[in-house]
């Protein structure tokens, strides 16, 4: 059992780690290596570096930084958090329990360039299975995806129908650990989607190739998930892609945090770096209050 598992391994969640970790609090910091930093060529607006520094060179330092003090390092994707007595976070090999979670994932880079995806969101279109699965009961319905993520949401929402298909909208399946097994409960269309069609709800789905299907929901399940996506299931309130937090950091859920770009308007290192350390402070005192 961990104190606090962080999701994320930016400045955001490795500051959060920095004050946890010289608590002594037992700290997992779960992370891909796609920190929003490393596009950063040239750092030259962070406090303390006589010389430019790259983004990259910034979070190496930082990883060193935060083994050194004791935290543990997993570099995996995190498919999703569940609650119970305490909180599951599970992701495509292994789970993992603890008493807080911070969530620190950055920005969801989740461009879909499908037509009419807008239109349809609340009427057919769905970020969360947690909250609508049950309104498509024995209903046809789709996966948005083509990764964990979308098999894992395909898996839940079989407890509502049996007719789940995984969309890729053009791209490979791209499925590790347990979720390759699972893959054979699910019929997977490779068609790239063009365009949703319906009247005031989603009824069509339009394929590049000119062939069309029915389609009752879709729930939007791309790529990798993000803060918002674990938020929205969570019951945590989200404003827009963004998780809403007071000023401790600390989301409507207790035991639930966030910070950084997640959860600021302002994506900075230094923002990110800030809320990550009130984070900490506020994850060390509801660790310490159970
Ligand atoms: C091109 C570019 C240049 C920039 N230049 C500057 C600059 O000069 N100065 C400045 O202050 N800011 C700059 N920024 C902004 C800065 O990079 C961000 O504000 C900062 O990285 C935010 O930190 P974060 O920890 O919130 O998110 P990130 O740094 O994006 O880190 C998020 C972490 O979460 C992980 N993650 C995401 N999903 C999952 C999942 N499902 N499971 C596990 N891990 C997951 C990611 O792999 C990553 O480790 C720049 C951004 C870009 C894109």
């Amino acid at each position: 059992m961990y104190d606090v598992i962080i999701i994320g391994k930016g400045p955001a969640g490795m500051s959060a780690a920095l004050y946890t970790v010289r608590s002594n609090l037992r700290t997992l910091i779960i992370g891909k290596n796609d920190s929003n930093l490393l596009k950063a060529e040239k750092v030259d607006n962070y406090f303390g570096f006589a010389q430019t520094i790259s983004g990259k060179e910034l979070l190496k330092n930082g990883e060193i930084q935060v083994k050194r003090l004791g935290a543990e390092v997993l570099e995996d994707e995190v498919i999703s958090v569940e609650k119970d007595e305490f909180f599951k976070v599970v992701t495509g090999t292994a789970s993992y329990l603890c008493k807080a979670v911070l969530l620190a994932t950055g920005l969801p880079h989740k461009a879909i360039m499908i037509e009419n995806m807008a239109k349809f969101e609340g009427n057919g279109v769905s970020y969360c299975t947690t909250c609508d699965g049950f309104f498509y009961n024995n209903r046809k319905v789709g996966v948005l995806g083509h990764r964990d993520f979308a098999v894992h949401e395909a898996m839940e929402l079989t407890t509502f129908t049996k007719d789940v298909t995984i969309y890729t909208n053009g791209k490979h399946l791209d499925v590790s650990g347990k979720y390759i097994g699972e893959l054979g409960r699910f019929r997977v269309d490779t068609r790239k989607i063009l365009k949703l069609e319906g009247d005031e709800f989603l009824e069509q789905i339009h394929f590049a190739d000119g062939t069309g299907e029915n389609i009752d929901g879709l729930f939007v399940a791309y790529e990798s998930a993000s803060s918002i996506d674990f938020a929205r299931k969570l019951g945590i309130l989200t404003d827009g892609n963004l998780v809403v937090t007071d000023n401790n950091q600390r989301t409507n859920l207790d035991g639930v945090f966030a910070a950084g770009d997640c959860s600021s308007r302002f994506r900075q290192i230094s923002v990110a770096v800030g809320q990550g350390a009130v984070a900490g402070k506020a994850i060390i005192e509801y660790v310490k209050s159970l």
